[in-house]
């Protein structure tokens, strides 16, 4: 069989795995979207094979950088089967959708005068997908055909998020191959802890904290706890939390509730203000059975996960107007988590000038994104085409952290290794992070370590 990578190589944006059996039997893992560079549209529809002749695809999670790209896979001719856990389906049908609805509003601000409009795929290519998926369970061997099966494992990181074991026998011989997919941290908010996948043959591993430690030790509580009492008790300011809005808003949500429960929010009142992050929410309590011991505790025990007193949904852009004119501190949730776009951005341009407002970068910013600008301590930045001086505090937290760093993924690689591991592939992480991490595993002893390059194959005889 070849194995080839064509996505989240030496970046961790469009992931995009090929496995192709002697008898032509083609399987694709993951096709994300890719927007680190260029233009998205080309890039994303340069497939480096036909769509038609793919058999299936398996996906490991819902995020668009895993997803993303399937709608342009249908667009093209592909008919085969998508495979993924039920929460997936559910969380990847929202995300799809508004793929399109960004895609959309991004169009219309750029090509104000342009009528030749291009999108890369629209709701239609995203209902034929959804119609293509096949729910298959977590831990229970599913098999494609003589040749290949496969099997999800747990992979923590967001709710439905797998791990993938996939068995091929050619030549009498089987061949076990492990994709972590995007992985979790052990003890995380609301998601159960990774699980391993056993007696690999080979591991292709996400690198994407590869080289650093998270720096929040203590519980996400305890450090949300600090930032409301710094920011709207101490400073009777707001505090606005950029988040993404699969995982990470939930999570915060079930923090800032049990506070709430702990009679520790002071009557401050919280907004949740992404339509995404909304429908997910909804979603999340869908698939209670799915989450951790602590998040099916609490929901047995005091109800719903994400809803208290204290917490409004915004629904529409009049309340969202409505909150510039509160006079007393508040905090509000919302996304783009990198503050690339979404309701965000508007948060972000009306508090920026407010020295009593405090702006809190929950996750993961690339460089160039307005939350990276900011968390480099930028004087001024342009939102919407406007200059503006930073005077709110901006910080961050890796507290509610969705990706292991650079010594919870050694644990894992440790926990994975078996006398039959011939070698680990090191993908989804930057240039830098991926080499550095490489370093770093020889520096164990590690050998066989590989870092492929988009269109890096490798041929398992
Ligand atoms: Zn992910």
């Amino acid at each position: 069989m070849k194995l080839s990578f064509w996505g989240a190589t030496k970046q961790v944006t469009g992931s995009m795995y090929l496995i192709e059996l002697k008898n032509n039997f083609k399987i694709l893992i993951d096709c994300g979207l890719q927007y680190e560079s260029g233009d998205n549209i080309e890039i994303n529809e340069d497939f480096p094979f036909k769509p038609k002749e793919i058999d299936c695809i398996i996906l490991t999670h819902a995020h668009i950088d895993h997803s993303g790209n399937i709608p342009t896979i249908v667009k093209f001719g592909f008919k085969g089967t998508i495979y993924c856990t039920e929460p997936t389906k559910a969380l990847v049908e929202n995300l799809l959708y508004d793929s399109v609805n960004v895609q959309l509003v991004e169009n219309k601000s750029k090509n104000r005068r342009n009528k030749h409009r291009k999108i890369l795929y629209s709701s239609k290519h995203v209902k034929e997908s959804i119609d293509l998926i096949k729910i298959v369970d977590f831990n229970n061997k599913f098999k494609i055909n003589e040749n290949a099966s496969f099997t999800y494992y747990n992979a923590g990181h967001i709710l439905g998020a797998a791990s993938v074991l996939i068995e091929i026998t050619e030549n009498e011989t089987k061949t076990r191959l492990g994709f972590t997919g995007d992985l979790g941290k052990n003890n995380s908010k609301i998601v159960v802890n990774p699980e391993i996948m056993p007696d690999l043959d080979y591991l292709i591993c996400e690198s994407t904290y590869g080289n650093r430690l998270h720096k929040c030790n203590r519980a996400a509580e305890d450090e949300m706890n600090d930032f409301i009492t710094k920011s709207c008790v101490n400073k009777k300011g707001r505090l606005i939390i950029a988040a993404f809005s699969v995982g990470r808003t939930q999570a915060i949500l079930f923090t800032l509730n049990k506070l709430f429960k702990k009679g520790k929010l002071n009557g401050i009142k919280v907004f949740t203000d992404s339509k995404l992050g909304i429908a997910s929410t909804r979603i999340h309590e869908q698939f209670i059975k799915f989450l951790n011991n602590e998040a099916i505790d609490f929901f047995n025990e005091k109800g719903s996960l994400f809803e208290f007193p204290n917490l409004k949904i915004i629904e529409s852009e009049y309340d969202q107007q409505d909150l510039n004119y509160q006079n007393e501190p508040y905090i509000v949730v919302s996304s783009a988590g990198m503050i690339e776009g979404g309701r965000m951005q508007h948060h972000v341009r009306n508090n920026i000038q407010n020295p009593v407002s405090t702006i809190l970068i929950a996750g993961f910013c690339t460089e160039g994104t307005l939350g990276y600008k900011l968390l480099q301590g930028n004087k001024t930045i342009n939102i919407k085409n406007k200059e503006s001086a930073v005077y709110a505090n901006v910080t961050s937290t890796d507290a509610f952290s969705a990706h292991p760093d650079r010594d919870e993924l050694l644990t894992y690689i440790n926990k994975t290794v078996n006398k039959n591991l011939k070698k680990i592939f090191l993908v989804h992480g930057d240039n830098k992070t991926i080499s550095n991490f490489k370093d770093f595993l020889e520096n164990k002893n590690f050998t066989n370590i590989e870092t492929p390059y988009k269109g890096y194959e490798f041929i398992i005889e």
